[in-house]
C-alpha cells in the first residue's frame, strides 16, 4: 500500500509552480529529461515540513552531498522506509543530520538559494522523491514522480490562514478624513493580484519574510486599536483581510478576518478594530485577497502598550 504522505507546507491554497517532468527544454543542458521534483510558490521563510516520518540523512549545501549536488542550495533530504524525500533552495534548516523526524514536523525555512549565487528560479519550495534505491540514470537524477511513490493525503503544519470566518467592518465614507492614525503609512501602495491567494502586505522595506513585516511585535498589548486600510480596485471588489499572528515556532494562526467591499468608485477605506495581547516572540502582520486586481496601503496600528 502507498504510503500517507503530507504536502510539506502547511497552506492549502498554495501554487504548484512547477510539475514533475515540466519542461524538458530547459532541463536539457542538466543532463536530464524534464523537471525532477514539485515547485510550490512560497513566501521566503515559509515553514517546511517533513512529509512523512524519517531520518535526516543531509541537511546543508547541496554541493556538499552526491545526490543533492550545488544546484538544490541549501536542502534537507529525509529516509522513510518506502523512500526519500528532499527539499530544496532552502534559506535555513532547522534539524541535523541523524536526527529522527516526525510526519509534520518543521524541518527547514523555504528560500531562493542555489549554488549559482544568482538563487533558484525566484522564492519557491522545491520538493521531490526518491526510492529507496534509485536509479540515477532515468533521466530525472533518480527522482521519481512524487504521485507514483506516495498518496498526498493532507497539509503539514497549521493551515495558512485558518479558516477563520470573515465578519464586515463600518467602512469610512470617502469625504470624511481617514483619521485617527498614528504616523504616516507603515506599507507603500502594493499591489495585490486577484489570483486567489492571501498575499503578506510588506512593510517600507519591502522584504518577504513575515518577521519582517510585523506590524506589531510582542511583548505589546493592544486594545481596541485600529488598522487603517485603503485600497482601490474596481467596483463592487472584495477585499478580504485577515489578521494573523506570528508565533515563536514559526506557526501562523489567523485571529481575524474582516471583508471589506469597495464602493461604486472601487475605493475601500476602513479601520479595522485589534485587540490582541502579544508574548515575547510573537508579532501581528496582515494577508490580504482580493476578487479583483488592487492596490492596498495600510497605515500605522495606532499605539499600543508596550509591556
Ligand atoms: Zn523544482
Amino acid at each position: 500500500m502507498m504510503p500517507e504522505a503530507l504536502w510539506p507546507v502547511a497552506e492549502r491554497d498554495f501554487v504548484v509552480t512547477g510539475e514533475f517532468g515540466n519542461s524538458p527544454g530547459y532541463y536539457a543542458q542538466f543532463g536530464q529529461l524534464g523537471h525532477n521534483g514539485k515547485d510550490i510558490g512560497v513566501w521566503l521563510g515559509t515553514p517546511v515540513y517533513a512529509m512523512y516520518d524519517g531520518e535526516v540523512v543531509f541537511e546543508g549545501w547541496g554541493q556538499n552531498h552526491p545526490w543533492m549536488g550545488g544546484i538544490a542550495g541549501i536542502c534537507v533530504l529525509l529516509r522513510h522506509w518506502w523512500g526519500y524525500t528532499g527539499y530544496a533552495h532552502l534559506s535555513a534548516t532547522v534539524v541535523n543530520i541523524g536526527q529522527w523526524v516526525g510526519k509534520g514536523q518543521q524541518v527547514a525555512l523555504s528560500g531562493d538559494t542555489s549554488s549559482s549565487g544568482a538563487g533558484s528560479t525566484g522564492p519557491h519550495l522545491h520538493a521531490e522523491t526518491l526510492p529507496l534505491a534509485p536509479n540515477f540514470l532515468n533521466g530525472f537524477a533518480g527522482r521519481v514522480n512524487p504521485a507514483s511513490i506516495a498518496a498526498f493525503v493532507g497539509f503539514a503544519g497549521t493551515p495558512s490562514p485558518a479558516p477563520v470566518p470573515a465578519h464586515s467592518v463600518p467602512l469610512i465614507p470617502e469625504r470624511s478624513p481617514m483619521l485617527p492614525v498614528s504616523g504616516s503609512s507603515t506599507a507603500l501602495p502594493q499591489k495585490i493580484p486577484a489570483d486567489g491567494r492571501h498575499h503578506l502586505l510588506l512593510r517600507k522595506d519591502g522584504k518577504v519574510t513575515r518577521k519582517r513585516n510585523q506590524f506589531a511585535a510582542g511583548p505589546c498589548e493592544m486594545t481596541h486599536r485600529n488598522v487603517a486600510i485603503r485600497a482601490t480596485a474596481k467596483p463592487g471588489a472584495v477585499l478580504t483581510v485577515s489578521i494573523c499572528r506570528y508565533d515563536s515556532d514559526n506557526s501562523e494562526t489567523v485571529i481575524d478576518r474582516v471583508e471589506l467591499p469597495a464602493n461604486e468608485r472601487g475605493v475601500v477605506r476602513a479601520l479595522i478594530p485589534v485587540t490582541e495581547k502579544l508574548e515575547a516572540g510573537q508579532g501581528l502582520y496582515l494577508r490580504v485577497r482580493a476578487t479583483a486586481d488592487a492596490t492596498v496601503t495600510l497605515y500605522k496600528f495606532r499605539g499600543f502598550k508596550q509591556r
